[in-house]
């Protein structure tokens, strides 16, 4: 017989007391129904590791809204019910709490979305992705905190292992390959051989996952701490050119993240940013078919094809003698998030000095005079106006006008 281990005392120590109460209080009230209370999921790895979030995933064997509507009654939270799935999730300000109903998966087609039923605690587990992942804790007060472990988990968790429940997992749903690669890189940990073997194997089942769930996958990666090493390890092992065959995962990718993390302190780099540096070595028409391909939405789009915009006019960003006015009119079109990739993702000394003074004087800079006041000096309504405000806004930009005098001086030369 397996040795029992009690969770209990992880619990105490690693979750805010409210919580433990909160966990408590779901429990008797499950108990109330008959029904079982478990915590599952990446939670339970987290307190094996010692550094668990306040994200809890639980399942019930019996009705889950239910249980998180009577739940809210003591607890104001913001509640998210769907039905379909019979799952609820309660929104804390700290913290956040799912509640699913215990359940069985199977798969009609490979990348499928699964068929779902409910299921025992057993069944639920099985469905899940890796050992680490398939654990459960009982909530129950006769044996609360004692550890679900069908899979071996603990074991694959102390020796750093990721490992698949069963050779067909990937085959079900290769969105798994990139979730493994997620969680080996983050806790450290390396594809135990089997796993390997399987996730070599069926990296052309990627094509069986549709373009939306592998937009999300990539969200998922690129909110990961390092994901250039998520990166480097896909390219290594051949995934990473499912995303595009052209993408490579070098130590490029690992300078320019480590700078756009820089950068972006003390938040996490946004989105477009990390993956406008992703697909700058690609050309136009790749990055158009990595956009169509991941369904990108448009102002996402936009971005990465501003980037690749702004990187076929690198020649003339480089000239040293470009005048500030031209490197305006090079840049001032691109979205500002196209021009910080750009900055980031060039080597060119120059052109880093230019994309930092467009960026931080030169988008900024108007005439001081606008069409009233040209038409107040005399100059005549019609065409020449619009011309006239451009040219004032060169001279402004080049630094020959610095002053509201200066203008209407330059004005009335052009008008004698
Ligand atoms: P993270 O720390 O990344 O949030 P997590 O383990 O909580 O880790 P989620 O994506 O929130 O990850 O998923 C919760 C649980 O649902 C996982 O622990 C796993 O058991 C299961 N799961 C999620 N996605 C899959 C999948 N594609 N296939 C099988 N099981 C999955």
């Amino acid at each position: 017989m397996s040795e029992i281990i009690n969770l209990a005392s992880l619990i105490e120590k690693q979750l805010p007391p409210e919580l433990v109460s909160f966990i408590k209080q779901a429990s008797a009230l499950a108990e109330i129904k008959g029904d079982k209370l478990y915590l599952v999921g990446g939670l339970v790895r987290d307190l094996l590791l010692g550094k668990a979030s306040l994200d809890l995933d639980l399942v019930v064997e019996g009705d889950a809204i239910a249980l998180a509507r009577a739940l809210m009654m003591d607890n104001p939270a913001k509640i998210i019910v769907h039905q379909r799935f019979g799952t609820a999730k309660l929104q804390f300000s700290e913290w956040s709490v799912d509640i699913a109903t215990t359940r069985r998966e199977s798969y009609a087609r490979p990348g499928a979305l699964p068929t779902v039923k409910s299921g025992s605690i057993i069944n639920d587990l099985f469905r899940r992705d890796f050992t680490n992942n398939a654990m459960a804790i009982k909530l129950n007060s006769d044996s609360y905190g004692y550890l679900i472990d069908l899979y071996g988990g603990h074991d694959d968790l102390k020796h750093k292992l990721i490992r698949v429940l069963h050779e067909q997992s990937f085959i079900d749903d290769a969105t798994r390959i990139w979730r493994s690669l997620r969680y080996e890189q983050r806790l450290g940990f390396k594809l135990e051989l089997n796993t390997l073997r399987l996730l070599k194997r069926d990296i052309p089942m990627l094509k069986t996952i549709s373009g939306d769930r592998i937009r999300y996958e990539l969200e998922c990666v690129l909110k990961e701490q390092y994901p250039e090493r998520i990166f480097a390890r896909a390219y290594e092992l051949g995934v990473l050119k499912s995303l595009h065959p052209s993408l490579k995962g070098n130590d490029w990718f690992e300078k320019k993240f480590k700078q756009v993390r820089q950068l972006s302190l003390p938040d996490q780099p946004p989105l477009d940013l990390y993956l406008a540096l992703m697909t700058y070595p690609l050309t136009t028409q790749e990055t158009e078919q990595f956009i169509v391909y991941l369904r990108l939405p448009k102002s996402l789009a936009q971005t990465l094809l501003d980037t690749s915009g702004i990187k076929a006019q690198l020649a003339l960003l480089a000239d040293p003698r470009l005048p500030p006015s031209g490197i305006y009119h090079l840049l001032h079109s691109y979205s500002p998030q196209a021009v910080t990739a750009s900055l980031l993702a060039s080597d060119s000394l120059v052109v880093k000095e230019h994309i930092q003074l467009f960026l931080a004087k030169l988008r900024y800079m108007r005439p001081a005079l606008n069409g009233n006041d040209l038409i107040k000096m005399g100059v005549p309504t019609g065409s020449n106006i619009k011309e006239i405000l451009n040219l004032l806004h060169d001279a402004r930009l080049d630094g020959k006008v610095i002053s509201k005098q200066d203008e209407e001086e330059m004005v009335r030369e052009w008008m004698n």
